[in-house]
């Protein structure tokens, strides 16, 4: 009896292996473990057999079984990895895996909005490297040459070029409008156009401040910009980003760049007005200084401020994109923390 299962299992290990397609082992697992099975007669006729013979073949039919189905199921995988994709089988029952989808980070969603609103105004999308030098930030801009954002506190200098003047002192940028220039020698006027960018500052950190931030600015060049197109324009945009109307307050700003110069405060919406830490408990939010472009920076870009006048907005983005979430601390949108940004897909 003990031979005539041996032969069974060499036999059936052979058809196993001999198997090419799934369809041809489905054949031989149906010969070899079927009710029809050589092993199922023998089980079937054991009858005769002493007890102890019994067990030991019942034994031996079991380990061969097993034997059997480890084998049909190795010879199962190898067919399939040998398969090509698409004669795979498919089981249509298995829930499918979730897409993971990545989403824009709360700023860029904003600045892209902002490009947006801006380009169904006519504005043009400029962009500018993150290095820049003491002639764009500051000498275009009338910026007296002992003004304070000239000194280390304030701008990011580069080593090895602290002892340069003008064009050769080079900094990160510490703010946008020294684009504005650049824009206008190349393009000249009239112009509308947007400078969406980081900028960079040496200062502390704090739930307002950061030491990188972006920015976007905006300017307007042409020959009769009244202040109050201007302002139209801004309610314009914030209400086109916001989907709402946003209430606005204005109030005397300074500028070198500008003149005359203001700032735009904003109702903060993180409290609705009431005041919280964002809004430095007065429950305005200063978002966008700016102003009437000054006569010695279009003399720098080369138009002749009797001719030519403009406008600049300067637009905190990360302050608006506070504002949009309602979140208090900036350092947040900064930190790349997956779990903080994940809410704002
Ligand atoms: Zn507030």
């Amino acid at each position: 009896m003990k031979e005539r299962l041996e032969e069974i299992k060499t036999k059936g290990l052979e058809k196993i292996e001999n198997a090419k397609t799934l369809v041809e082992l489905e054949e031989v697992k149906k010969d070899l473990t079927g009710k029809k099975s050589k092993l199922a007669e023998v089980f079937k006729n054991m009858g005769s057999l002493s007890a102890d013979e019994k067990k030991s073949v019942g034994m031996l039919t079991t380990e061969i079984k097993n034997v059997f189905a480890e084998k049909l199921s190795r010879k199962e995988e190898e067919i399939i990895s040998n398969m090509s994709v698409l004669d795979r089988p498919i089981d249509i029952t298995i829930p499918g895996a979730p897409v993971k989808s990545g989403a824009l980070h709360p700023i860029t969603q904003m600045r892209n909005d902002l490009n947006e609103a801006f380009a169904s105004l006519g504005f043009e999308v400029y962009t500018e490297d993150d290095i820049s030098s003491e002639k764009y930030a500051f000498d275009n801009l009338n910026f007296a040459k002992d003004h304070p954002a000239r000194q280390s506190m304030d701008t990011y200098w580069i080593e090895g070029t602290e002892d340069k003047e003008g064009a050769e002192r080079l900094c990160l940028k510490p703010h946008l409008t020294g684009g504005s220039v650049r824009y206008l020698l190349k393009h000249g006027a009239p112009a509308r156009f947007v400078y969406p960018g980081k900028v960079f500052r040496n200062e502390t950190t704090d739930a307002r401040h950061e030491r990188a931030f972006y920015q976007y600015e905006a300017l307007i060049v042409d020959k009769d910009i009244s202040f109050s197109s201007g302002m139209v324009m801004i309610q314009t945009i914030l209400e086109k980003v916001f989907g709402k109307k946003i209430n606005t307050r204005m109030r005397e700003g300074f500028f070198p760049f500008t003149e005359p110069g203001y700032e735009i405060d904003m109702e903060c919406l993180v409290c609705g007005g009431v005041g919280c830490k964002v809004c430095n408990h007065n429950g305005w939010i200063e978002v966008m200084p700016g102003g009437v472009i000054h006569p010695n920076v279009l003399k720098s870009a080369g138009l002749n401020p009797d001719e030519w006048t403009g406008f600049y907005i300067n637009i905190g983005l990360d302050r608006l994109v506070m504002m949009r979430y309602g979140v208090d601390d900036v350092r947040l949108f900064h930190s790349s923390d997956l779990r903080f940004l994940k809410e704002f897909k």
